[in-house]
């Protein structure tokens, strides 16, 4: 069992991805579960057709520690792809990533992991500040990181970010950086400009997912584009997205850079302006 988390700044494109992505897999025969770790909750709306996942938190605040069960917390999407949200606190009140903590503790309680599974993807919120959302990594629940990124300076900052985070839990965790998948934002030079910066940080840019309205219009009909709409070329994106990572053996510990070669890397490829 492969277990696989998706990490990136907010809004990038992490559950976009994760739900095209493990629809295409579960294309391919694959066995998966997918576990949310963002307190909106809306990681497998898509792969359930719309359908709001009961959280595991609040199922636990709901029915107290001994009331949670599996089919409470965990629904069959397409491809049969075993549905999971964490949940988060109530806002305002403690912190999100201890949530993640305890609902990834209420799965293995459950048995959750000890079915016949093929991947476990973890769609985990923002960037590797709190210690909480680092968890997958520093407990080696996830071995396998992929970062969405863009050509956008914050976007990129933010991958460098969670690389800090990988190299930092390298040898207790064991989790490596096994790639960056670009989200285009339509960024002049994008394709250059993530090329060099997967490279830079010794990984690879495993793939390119073009912006496409039609990721819209199937989020609109509470759909992946998979579903929505087989034939259409980002479907084929996911695709090859999917086929990379089922064939991927490139785990590294990534370098990171300062913001400095950051920033003189993005002006090397004419993103910004010299000041
Ligand atoms: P995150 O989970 O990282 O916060 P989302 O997956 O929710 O981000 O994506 C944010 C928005 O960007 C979504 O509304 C989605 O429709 C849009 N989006 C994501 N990927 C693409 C894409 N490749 N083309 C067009 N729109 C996209
Ligand atoms: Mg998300």
């Amino acid at each position: 069992m492969r277990q696989v988390a998706i990490y990136g700044k907010g809004g990038i494109g992490k559950s976009t991805t994760t739900q095209n992505l493990t629809s295409a897999l579960g294309e391919m025969g694959k066995k998966i579960m997918v576990v949310g770790c963002d307190p909106k909750a809306d990681s497998t709306r898509m792969l359930l057709g719309g359908l709001a996942q009961q959280t595991v938190l609040d199922t636990l605040r709901e029915e107290g520690a001994d009331g949670v069960e599996l089919d409470d917390v965990m629904k069959s999407g397409v491809h049969q792809i075993s549905c999971v949200e964490s949940g988060g606190p109530e806002p305002g009140v403690g912190c999100a990533g201890r949530g993640i903590i305890t609902s990834i503790g209420i799965l293995e309680n459950l048995g959750a992991y000890e079915r016949d599974l093929d991947y476990v993807f973890y769609d985990v919120l923002g960037d590797v500040v709190c210690g909480g959302f680092a968890m997958p990594i520093r407990e080696g629940k996830a071995q396998e990181i992929y970062i969405v990124a863009s050509g956008e300076l914050m976007a990129m900052y933010a991958a460098n970010n969670i690389c800090k985070g990988i190299k930092k839990y390298a040898d207790t965790g064991g989790a490596r950086l096994a790639g960056i998948i670009c989200n285009s934002r339509k960024v002049d030079g994008e394709l250059e400009l993530l090329t060099a910066f997967a490279e830079r940080l010794g990984s690879q840019l495993i793939h390119f997912v073009p912006r496409d309205n039609i990721v819209q219009r199937a989020e609109i009909n509470k759909k992946t584009v998979i579903e929505y709409e087989p034939e259409c070329a980002q479907a084929d994106e996911y695709r090859q997205l999917a086929s990379k990572i089922d064939g991927n053996d490139m785990f590294v510990v990534p370098n990171t850079m300062t913001p400095d070669e950051l920033e003189a890397m993005m002006m090397e490829f004419g993103i910004l302006e010299a000041a």
